[in-house]
This record gives C-alpha cells, sequence and structure tokens, in this order.
C-alpha cells in the first residue's frame, strides 16, 4: 500500500549541495505561479529555456530573462534540470510521457521536477519510466500561492529518492524558503493534498462560526480575537481570516481578489477525495468541504479566493 511506504516528512536544512552543477534549467508553464518561479530561477544565474502554448505568457517571461521554446522537445534540448507547473493530471501525463514529452527528448543524466497539483498516481506513472530512461524524477507541489511564487518563498513538498532530492535544492532553494522530503515518488502530492483539505475544512469552518457568532451580535473584531487567543485558533483565525477588515492582508480585505482561487481550492479538494476514496479513507469534512466549495463555484465565484464561502453563508443567515 503506498500509504505504508511512505516515511514521515523532515524540514531539510538551507544548507546547498548538488552531485553536479546543474546550469541549464528547462522550464514548463510559464502561468500565473510557474512564471515568477522562473524568473526568480534567472535571478540566481540558471540560464532558463521556457515553453508554454500560451505566447502571451512567453511574452512575459521573456521580459524577465527566460529564453522562449517553440515545443517541449526544444525547451528541455541540452537541458541540465527541468521544471514544470502545469494545469492537469493529463496535462503532465501527457507533457513528460506523450511522444513529444519530455522523456523522449530530455539527455540522459538529467532531473525533472514536477511542481503541479495532481494525483500521487501521475509522479508513481512518470517515476519509472524516467528511471528506465536514465533520468531522475521527483514531484515537488508547492504551497504558499503565487505570492510565494513571486517572493520565493514557496514550500516545497518533495517524492522520490533522496539524492534526486538532494540535487533539486539549489533549484529548489532559488524558487522558495523550505523544503521537505516527503518520502518516495508520490510522497510530495500526499502532502500537498493533505495539506489542502485540512485548509479547505478549517477555512470552511472559520467561516461557519464566525458568521454564527457576528449573526448574534458580537462584534466580529472581538470574536477573532477571542478565537485567535482560545482553542479555535488557526491560520484560517490569524492569517487568513474570511469576514473582511479584519486582517488587512488577507483576500477577504481585498474582494476576495489575489489569493487562492475558489477552483483550485475545488480541484485540490477532488483530487485529496480521490485519494482518499482508493484508500477508503474516511475524509466526511473533506467531503462537506468539497461540496460548499463546488457550491461556490456553481454560483459563479471560482475566480475568487476561496474564503469567499464567509459571503454565502452570510447571505443564507440572512434569508428569513
Ligand atoms: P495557470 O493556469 O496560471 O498556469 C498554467 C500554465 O501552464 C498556463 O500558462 C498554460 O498555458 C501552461 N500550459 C498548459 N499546457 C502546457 C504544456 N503542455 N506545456 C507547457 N505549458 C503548458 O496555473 P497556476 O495558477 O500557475 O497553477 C499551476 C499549477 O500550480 C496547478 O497544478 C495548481 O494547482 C498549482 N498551484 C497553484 C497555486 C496558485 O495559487 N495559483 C498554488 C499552489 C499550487
Amino acid at each position: 500500500m503506498a500509504a505504508r511506504t511512505i516515511s514521515r516528512c523532515f524540514v531539510v536544512s538551507t544548507r546547498s549541495y548538488s552531485s553536479k552543477t546543474d546550469k541549464n534549467v528547462a522550464f514548463l508553464g510559464l502561468g500565473n505561479m510557474g512564471g515568477y518561479m522562473a524568473a526568480n530561477l534567472v535571478k540566481k544565474g540558471f540560464n532558463v529555456r521556457g515553453y508554454d502554448p500560451s505566447k502571451d505568457a512567453l511574452t512575459a517571461a521573456s521580459k524577465n530573462g527566460i529564453t522562449g521554446a517553440t515545443s517541449i522537445a526544444a525547451a528541455v534540448d541540452g537541458a541540465d534540470v527541468v521544471v514544470s507547473i502545469l494545469p492537469s493530471n493529463k496535462v503532465v501525463l501527457d507533457a513528460y510521457l506523450g511522444k513529444d514529452g519530455v522523456v523522449k527528448h530530455v539527455p540522459k543524466g538529467s532531473l525533472l521536477i514536477d511542481s503541479s497539483t495532481v494525483d500521487p498516481n501521475v509522479p508513481k506513472q512518470i517515476f519509472p519510466v524516467a528511471t528506465e530512461s536514465g533520468v531522475g524524477f521527483i514531484d515537488a507541489p508547492v504551497s504558499g500561492g503565487v505570492m510565494g511564487a513571486q517572493n520565493a518563498t514557496l514550500a516545497f513538498m518533495v517524492g522520490g529518492n533522496k539524492d534526486d532530492f538532494d540535487r533539486s535544492l539549489p533549484m529548489l532553494q532559488a524558487m522558495g524558503a523550505k523544503h521537505f522530503h516527503c518520502g518516495g515518488s508520490g510522497a510530495g502530492q500526499v502532502a500537498k493534498l493533505s495539506n489542502n483539505m485540512l485548509m479547505g475544512i478549517t477555512g470552511m469552518a472559520t467561516a461557519e462560526c464566525m458568521n454564527m457568532g457576528i449573526k448574534m451580535g458580537l462584534d466580529p473584531k472581538v470574536l477573532l480575537d477571542v478565537l485567535n487567543n482560545s482553542s479555535a485558533r488557526s491560520w484560517s483565525t490569524e492569517v487568513y481570516c474570511p469576514v473582511p477588515g479584519l486582517v488587512p492582508t488577507a483576500p477577504s480585505s481585498r474582494d476576495y481578489d489575489g489569493g487562492f482561487k475558489n477552483e483550485l481550492m475545488v480541484k485540490d479538494l477532488e483530487l485529496a477525495s480521490s485519494m482518499a476514496l482508493g484508500i477508503r479513507s474516511p475524509i466526511p469534512l473533506g467531503a462537506v468541504a468539497t461540496q460548499l466549495y463546488r457550491i461556490v463555484q456553481s454560483r459563479g465565484y471560482g475566480q475568487k479566493d476561496f474564503s469567499f464561502i464567509y459571503q454565502l453563508l452570510k447571505e443564507e443567515a440572512a434569508k428569513k
């Protein structure tokens, strides 16, 4: 069983060590996250050649010193390392294992780092094919959002061989602040999906309970102060309060824009639910959270931060 083979996560110090000097990086997926991550690699002295089917993404990346390529094959030609951050299971599998994909075209001895959020079975399919072809592969999903990508403060959760993790550190350190080796192939995705399901559940619970207390007449500021100094305190109450105007840096205080989109929360909860179903791990709260965030999306608020769920509950409470 996959879950039994996964060892505990541990934090690795910021010491930089590499089995060889990796300088040439191919970067696939120059979107909201990848655009900034590739730019940070350039800032740290890596030569970065990028590929994205979106011309706008390529043009924006070229302004940050990334050389554009017209295909995956052209991007990975001569690369020491490939980094990708792509939208879905299918796109990642096609990009790595497709007939024009990375594994067919990348030089032997290179290292492949996929930072997309996908089903743990995706890296588990790519890993043996990559190994057979003489290249290393790690799953390295990230936490920290677009701001973390921009400021190079992302947390990387890595699954794969320890040697490949060690080799990836100079690149991961250029793009992030924390790096965890979580176990074998797929373990990074398991850690990421577990984290995001818990974030979705605590976000939903915070919105629900704050809405109730405020509707009962409590001053929202007083209520938040109580929660932050009592047993219900969490990242949601301290950093990401769903009630507008209480935490100035939270997305709720800027009309729920510029955070972690509700549609991405739905994607991650669906991936986590499918993983849980596969091992028959009960997720009653995760299932409710998935449904609630789906409702937010179906009402047309998929682009808003996931803490927008508070507005939906508030609307319900206002009904007689
Ligand atoms: P995005 O849609 O902004 O970017 C994805 C990019 O991939 C797009 O520019 C798209 O054109 C490109 N792309 C599609 N197919 C491609 C291919 N075959 N080769 C190369 N590029 C291709 O998405 P994003 O917000 O940057 O998210 C990317 C991944 O990161 C997702 O898996 C997401 O779940 C994960 N993630 C996102 C955040 C966030 O806050 N946005 C946080 C953590 C993790």
